[in-house]
């Protein structure tokens, strides 16, 4: 569905990815880890075309996206994108944030953006908090909301940048439930993070990065069975 090829990306002299590839198949969640620095969210900003690849492409249903303006518009309206630190709009509430997209970019009638901003709160399990703006919600809360408004657009793929490395431990599960309930929904994600607990329920594929190159990818049922290479082995560690 949507695939990196040889993507390099440079930030003045320094190489932050070296190369990397990757397909992701409709329907697939990749679980993406390794250590801080080594290109996770630069490879998902590259995949989304936030940040412009120097060299590789990215395919997008079999074709490769234009470089021009247009082209990664039109490729972003596809991808909903979930970051660390939520960036929600402050002054409008949850039912608002998410209307904003379906109301500006597909033209939807303010009556028709919030039924379906309704329905996407449900669906988050947070229906009661629509009148409630960011300031009012947890952490949990608020990236829930982040996570529906980026589903209002009807995305074909999920990106998540360690969507609960700012979350407070209690409400880590209930943003990975919403994550995982997706992912089993058919949802094609791509997740960087480090909750190994919702890599094991939810991945299809691991994939660890290392100083701006793709070392290994291991199906999950493989990697969580132990066939784990020595450099992401010695991560794991770390982390776990
Ligand atoms: P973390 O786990 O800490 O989030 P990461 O794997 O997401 O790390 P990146 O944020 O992709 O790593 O960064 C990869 C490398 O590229 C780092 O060395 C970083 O300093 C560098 N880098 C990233 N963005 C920029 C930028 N806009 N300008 C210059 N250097 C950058
Ligand atoms: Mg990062």
């Amino acid at each position: 569905l949507i695939e990196a090829v040889g993507v390099e990306k440079r930030f003045g002299g320094y190489t932050a990815l070296k190369g990397c590839s990757m397909a992701v198949a409709p329907g697939e969640t990749v679980v993406l880890i390794g250590p801080s620095g080594s290109g996770k969210s630069t490879f998902l900003r590259c995949i989304n075309l936030l940040e412009p690849p120097d060299s590789g492409s990215i395919l997008f249903k079999g074709k490769e996206v234009g470089r021009d303006f247009a082209s990664a518009v039109r490729l972003r309206r596809e991808i909903g994108m979930v970051f660390q630190n939520f960036e929600l709009f402050q002054h409008l509430d949850a039912a608002e944030n998410i209307m904003l997209a379906p109301m500006k970019v597909l033209g939807l009638s303010r009556h028709d953006a919030h039924d379906i901003a309704l329905g996407l709160l449900a669906k988050v399990r947070i229906r009661d908090k629509a009148d409630s703006y960011p300031d009012e919600l947890s952490g949990g809360q608020q990236q829930r909301v982040a996570i529906a408004r980026a589903l209002a657009m009807k995305p074909a793929v999920m990106l998540y940048d360690e969507p609960t490395s700012a979350l407070d431990p209690e409400m880590i599960r209930e943003v990975l439930d919403v994550m995982a309930d997706l992912s089993a929904e058919g949802m094609t994600s791509v997740v960087v993070t480090h909750e190994m607990g919702f890599a094991k329920r939810a991945a299809d594929r691991i994939v660890f990065m290392e100083a701006g190159e793709i070392v290994e990818t291991r199906a999950s049922a493989d990697f969580f069975g132990g066939a784990v290479g020595a450099r992401a082995r010695q991560f794991l560690d770390q982390i776990l």
